[in-house]
């Protein structure tokens, strides 16, 4: 049986930390089960960072680097540099023709990312910043993904490429474009140390390759029951991120760091050396074939350009038929 088409795709802003592991996680399942293209979006990138690009060839790398360290794995996935493929912005210029301003204009995030840079004192309302859905759409399209994996926050963006191919199909009464389904991922959200969103911008990540004494600080550094004094004190698990932590990572012990906490037999510094030991395990390996890769770098370029030359492949068949069906 053929597999189905999917693409995903994140914005190279810096290198990944373990709030990514899960979604990262999802994809490397999804090899199994699709023809999958997972683009490192770097047009994307630009739509608000256009006035700092002096580390996005370096972010781009560390991308690539993150992603075959955690099993995404170029003999199943095409793995790839958007502006590489340049169908993705040939389908994004096409459909921008057809696509209605007050469609782009009603997108939840767009005014409210644009609030929260002017905030940070920066003008995003750019051409490219209006038009971003229409290029996502097109990153979904140009494989006629049928399925594409989402989180709830992304079912708008999503509608959106969906009501595209309805205008494209029917303007041109043709069914050349394929309306995606929403797989929604289930996704366990982890929090940063402090309890936020776990975000670069906050500093309270762990990365995605840590070193063993970096986990050991940023653990250190975690908030635990802000109820609990001295170490025989009984505690609240539900109020402490390291037992968060603990449910993610040292599933198998969880319930028993719940009850000494709970019991007031277990002090926090030992929990948390404990939560350390647990996170130092998971990432152990991830660390390792992230060092297998940094040193090849010729390596990571030929799967990007091996990656990169199969979806070209793929995305440019979509192509000739939506130029086919507009007469150009
Ligand atoms: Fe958190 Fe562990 Fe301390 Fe309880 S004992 S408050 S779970 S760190």
């Amino acid at each position: 049986m053929t597999k189905s088409n999917v693409f995903s795709g994140m914005r190279p802003t810096g290198k990944l930390h373990l709030g990514h592991h899960s979604v990262l996680e999802n994809w490397v399942k999804m090899q199994e089960e699709y023809n999958c293209f997972f683009g490192i979006v770097d047009w994307h990138a630009l739509t608000t960072g256009f006035d700092n690009t002096e580390a996005l060839q370096e972010n781009i790398y560390n991308m690539a680097l993150d992603w075959l360290s955690v099993g995404l794995d170029p003999e199943k996935s095409a793995i790839f540099i958007q502006s590489h493929v340049k169908e993705h912005a040939e389908l994004h210029l096409l459909l921008s023709m057809i696509t209605p301003i007050s469609w782009l204009e009603r997108v939840p995030t767009y005014k409210e990312q644009i609030y929260q840079f002017g905030l940070a004192g920066k003008d995003i309302a750019a051409y490219g910043f209006l038009g971003y859905p229409v290029l996502m759409a097109s990153d979904i399209l140009v494989y006629r993904a049928t399925d594409v994996p989402v989180g709830e926050d992304q079912l708008p963006h999503l509608e959106l490429a969906r009501e595209i191919v309805r205008r494209f199909n029917h303007l041109y009464n043709t069914d050349v474009l394929v309306e995606p389904q929403a797989k929604l991922a289930k996704i366990k959200l982890l929090p940063g140390i402090d309890n936020r969103k776990m975000s670069k911008s906050y500093g309270n990540y762990i990365a995605l390759n840590a070193a063993t004494e970096d986990i050991l600080d940023k653990v250190k550094q975690m908030v635990t029951d802000p109820g609990r004094i001295h170490k025989d004190d009984p505690g609240d698990p539900t109020k402490c991120t390291v037992y968060t932590y603990h449910t993610f990572y040292n599933q198998e012990e969880a319930a028993e760091v719940c009850a000494n906490c709970k019991a007031g037999t277990t002090g926090c510094v030992a929990c948390k050396k404990r939560l350390a030991a647990k996170i130092d395990a998971f990432i152990a390996p991830i660390r390792e074939k992230r060092a297998y890769y940094s040193e090849k770098p010729e390596e990571v370029k030929e799967i990007l350009a091996a990656g990169a030359e199969k979806a070209r492949k793929e995305a440019s068949k979509t192509l000739s038929l939506v130029k086919d069906a507009m007469n150009i």
